[in-house]
């Protein structure tokens, strides 16, 4: 019999799905297979594996390691990890490959596979050979199995990052770790560099008994924001499940979303003629700041893996998207290091003894929504109707297509893309208004419902 594999775990990033339906140790096992084949076809012998706090992490663990030493790699077993502590390994080591097991930000019962490979991240193409390897069976065996080491990676990480910082006054900062592996880190970090924290759901739990790990939900901010106000903080931290991405709460209670948090850095680390890569759906603000400062901005697709690829070939100093992954290669290593920005900014606000809420509302600003996603019934109906209005719009107004299309109006835009991993429409506007801000939205749900006669309810 044919075994099942639900096709969707092998997405543009990562694998990642739900642990008792998709993934089998029969099916976890080849994963291991598969790499462990990729490195030894490309002459690596070495990986390190590392997972985060979930439940369901230690079984992932064993039987993809099972995996890997079938085919003669080597396994350097890091434990517990956030991702970035994973990410840190490759660059602190000689080993250059790694997988983490984490479902990010995703519900308890979810579990997945980051994996690196030479440094780099291993997704697109890459994640579909690597399935196309398991259903074709086709791995590497060896006569001899790889070995397994034990290597402790996060002390090490914790007191580098410790000191890169030196922090000579106070502040109060309130920290979200959403009770996921951010707990391993950052309440030590920040408590070694004498920084005063407020920590809510600081203490590891699996099941995410408070909120899900995912601080890009506004509601999973609120006990932070109550938190900030009630104990006069001059910011608030949130992590997501695996730490490498976070959101910010200004001291007045403020969601500093993603693109305004980078332009705020922009602003204090690039020079003239210094490239920075950001993802479609920010703000033109960002893109300002940028030019105000004399840098390029080089506008890519969404997706994390493709601007951390990308701040290596423009050698960025910063880079990030609206998602809240945020990559520096200004004194770091140019990984999405949740904790590590996060310090970063505190840097900054002490060294110029300034406001958070100051420092933003020095920037430009402009009305923009959240990211909005419409439900399609399958992937067949929403790839049709985003290639009808695509056609219909580039025939009406300006536009860019590097990431779906973004409709560039007078003053403001409109994004319209497909989810790469779900039967779900995306969309963003911006304006600088809130008239014009309705207007746009008018304007596409009005040739959504006139063009495909789907009708756009938000
Ligand atoms: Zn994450």
């Amino acid at each position: 019999m044919e075994r099942y594999i639900n096709n969707s775990i092998f997405r543009e990033y990562d694998i990642r799905g739900i642990v008792k339906d998709d993934f089998n140790d029969s099916l976890v096992e080849d994963i291991g297979r598969a790499y462990g084949t990729i490195l030894r076809k490309n002459n690596f012998k070495d990986i390190s594996v590392s997972g985060d706090i979930r439940s369901t992490t230690p079984r992932l663990k064993k039987n993809i390691i099972k995996g890997l030493i079938s085919t003669g790699v080597n396994v350097y077993d890091l434990g517990i990890l956030p991702t970035p502590a994973n990410y840190f390994s490759l660059f602190k080591t000689k080993v250059k490959n790694s997988i983490q097991i984490t479902g990010s930000h995703n519900p308890s019962n979810y579990n997945g596979f980051k994996i690196s490979y030479n440094k780099k991240p291993f997704y697109g193409k890459s994640i579909q050979e690597l399935k196309k390897i398991i259903i074709e069976g086709n791995f590497i065996e060896s006569n001899t199995e790889g070995l397994i080491f034990k290597r402790n990676i996060l002390n090490d990480y914790n007191s580098y990052l410790i000191s890169l910082f030196d922090y000579n006054s106070n502040i109060k900062v309130s920290m979200d770790c959403g009770n996921a592996s951010a707990c391993l880190t950052a309440p030590e970090i920040y408590e070694k560099l004498g920084i005063h924290v407020n920590a809510l759901f600081c203490d590891v739990d699996s099941s995410f008994p408070n909120h899900h790990p995912d601080p890009t939900v506004d509601s999973n901010l609120s006990k932070l924001i109550e938190d900030v106000l009630k104990n006069k903080s001059n910011l608030g931290v949130a992590f997501d499940g695996d730490a490498d991405r976070l959101i910010v709460v200004d001291n007045l209670g403020r969601i500093i979303r993603s693109d305004i948090l980078i332009g705020l850095f922009v602003n204090f680390i690039i020079d003239k003629n210094d490239y920075v890569v950001y993802d479609v759906k920010c703000s033109k603000a960002l893109k300002e700041i940028i030019e105000k400062n004399k840098g390029i901005p080089i506008e890519c697709k969404t997706g994390h893996s493709i601007i951390k690829n990308k701040i290596i070939e423009y050698s960025c100093k910063i880079g990030g998207e609206m998602s809240g992954h945020i990559f520096f290669s200004d004194k770091y290593f140019g990984f999405d290091d949740a904790v590590y920005v996060s310090l970063r900014l505190i840097d900054i606000l002490l060294k110029n003894k300034v406001k958070l809420s100051d420092l933003v509302d020095s920037l430009p600003k402009y009305i923009s929504t959240p990211e909005i996603r419409i439900d399609c019934e399958n992937d067949d109906v929403k790839n049709d109707i985003v290639c009808k209005v695509t056609n219909y719009f580039k025939s009406k107004f300006n536009y860019s297509d590097i990431d779906g299309i973004k409709l560039i109006f007078d003053h403001g835009w409109a994004l319209i893309r497909s989810s790469n991993t779900q039967p779900v429409i995306v969309l963003r506007f911006e304006a600088d208004n809130n008239i014009l801000l309705d207007k746009y939205i008018k304007i596409i749900k009005t040739t959504f419902k006139e063009i495909c006669d789907f009708e756009i309810s938000f």
